[in-house]
């Protein structure tokens, strides 16, 4: 067997891990092990690459791997846990970036090879446009995107009259170069004129988008990331690139779907309709003057004592208060004393997909009092009292009007059904989606003031000595 064959089988290898490692990703018990899996392909991958007659020297990789893994260690650990969308978004961009600097490189290569090779195939030619405009759009919109999510650049959406036809023509002109490389890569200026189109191109479209929107940008913007590595790996004749590319660029279109379903929103609308601003809600003093009840740990801990079944919805505030210890106490206790307790979680609650999970996870909350939205709503009504932590969009009933609100029409968690609402947070301010929220004002919903750590804390105590 020679060692193409090997590679290849190797790589086959490496393939199947990664598909079965996503397939543990879809579930969280299963998760730990899917991603262990997914590694081992990755190192499987990356040693047999590495293994390849075709590498003169381990000097420059070696380089790379040690500055890339400073950065990523200082990264991971001064990361707050709510800034992880735009992280995700920053490594995107520089796998778009990537993926259109090797394809540059390649070029150069061929291009310099050309007198005494033949003249590249035309997968090669193809892919390589293709690299350079997805890897050029992926990096500058995921900066753009990063810039809006971090309170760098402005949230609101960027329009301007025409703004649909500049996109088209500089679109138009980045084809025109891919098409002029493809004829004759010679001509190498043209690679770096779709480089720019593209990076253009990538600011624009997203600079277009409002930042309540880009955790759904971010999810495509990982999608394209997969489909430029997935071009590289055609550049680069490299089946595990194109495999792993194609399930990033799959995966990331379906993150894509749900997250547009959760909250409601066409793709096209997303992308082109200009909404997901950030609004100044001026009309709070409407919602609340006169009709919201604080309340007090002990009173709610009165309640929660005579109740029978009670939910928590965790939110946003859960994750920046770190509050997930004492809610795991607290319902510990309740349980103790028979009281039925789930947890209903909301597919957009928090900052990405999953967040509120992973937080009860890493309590060892068991998965099977999680509940999602659809099979928790209709438990609602048979709900003694509902604790909602940190959480305010997802459960803003105002989401049920079918228009004139940036919520309009997201399914919500209906908390409101249940006999008494407790909602958790510091104050009235609003939530990622800027507007006031009825719930806080109705009849059956009493607020306790205060950091969500500290109101748990103090509920937990409260609850040992009543
Ligand atoms: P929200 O952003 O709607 O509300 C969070 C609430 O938490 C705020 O109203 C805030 O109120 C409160 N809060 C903040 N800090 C604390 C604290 N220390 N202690 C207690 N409360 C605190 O959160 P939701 O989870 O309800 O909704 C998520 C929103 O984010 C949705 O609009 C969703 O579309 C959007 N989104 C979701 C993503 C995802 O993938 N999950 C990604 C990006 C956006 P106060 O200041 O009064 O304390």
């Amino acid at each position: 067997m020679d060692s193409a064959t090997i590679s290849n089988l190797a790589y086959l290898v490496a393939a199947v891990l990664f598909i079965v490692g996503l397939k543990g990703l879809t579930h969280p018990r299963s998760a730990v092990r899917g991603n262990l899996l997914g590694a081992t392909g990755m190192l499987l991958a990356i040693v047999v690459t590495l293994l390849q007659q075709e590498i003169l020297g381990f000097e420059l990789i070696a380089g790379g791997v040690l500055l890339g893994s400073l950065i990523g260690a200082i990264l991971a650990l001064r990361i707050q846990m709510t800034a992880m969308p735009q992280l995700v978004g920053l490594f995107n961009g520089f796998g778009g970036a990537a993926s259109a600097l090797v394809a540059a490189a390649v070029l150069h290569q061929a291009v310099v090879a050309l007198s005494s090779t033949a003249a590249p195939s035309l997968q090669f030619r193809v892919a390589t446009a293709a690299s350079g405009l997805i890897g050029a759009v992926t990096f500058f919109g995921s900066i753009v995107a990063f810039g809006k999510l971090q309170g760098l650049v402005g949230d609101r959406p960027l329009r301007y009259p025409g703004e649909q036809v500049v996109k088209l023509l500089l679109l138009l002109a980045a084809l025109l170069c891919a098409a002029l490389i493809v004829r004759n890569p010679q001509q190498i200026s043209f690679y770096w004129y779709l480089v720019a189109a593209g990076s253009l191109l990538g600011v624009l479209l997203v600079i277009a988008i409002g930042g309540a929107d880009m955790p759904i940008v971010i999810a495509l913007l990982n999608s394209y990331s997969g489909l430029a590595a997935a071009a590289t790996g055609f550049v680069l004749s490299n089946n595990i690139l194109i495999i792993a590319g194609s399930l990033v660029g799959a995966s990331g279109i379906i993150l894509t779907r749900i997250m547009c379903k959760a909250m409601n929103r066409s793709l096209a609308n997303v992308l082109f309709g200009g909404f997901g601003a950030l609004v100044e809600d001026d009309q709070q003093d409407d919602v609340y003057a006169g009709k919201v009840t604080a309340t007090s740990a002990e009173e709610v801990v009165m309640i929660l004592k005579s109740a029978r079944r009670v939910v928590f919805v965790p939110g946003y505030g859960m994750a920046v208060a770190r509050a997930q210890t004492p809610v795991r106490l607290l319902s510990e206790l309740m349980e103790q004393d028979g009281i039925e307790v789930e947890f209903g979680i909301h597919p957009v609650a928090g900052r990405m997909p999953g967040h509120m999970n992973v937080l009860l996870a890493e309590e060892n909350i068991s998965y099977d009092k999680l509940r999602e939205m659809d099979q928790i709503n209709p438990a609602f009504a048979q709900t003694d009292v509902t604790i909602v932590l940190g959480a305010n969009d997802v459960v803003n009933p105002v989401a049920r009007e079918t228009s004139g609100n940036p919520i309009a029409g997201m399914p919500i968690l209906d908390v409101d059904k249940s006999r008494t609402v407790v909602v958790i947070k510091r104050s009235l301010g609003a939530g990622f989606a800027g507007i006031a929220n009825p719930l806080f004002a109705a009849d059956n919903t009493l607020m306790l003031f205060g950091d969500g750590k500290k109101m748990m804390d103090e509920l937990v105590a409260a609850y040992k000595e009543a």
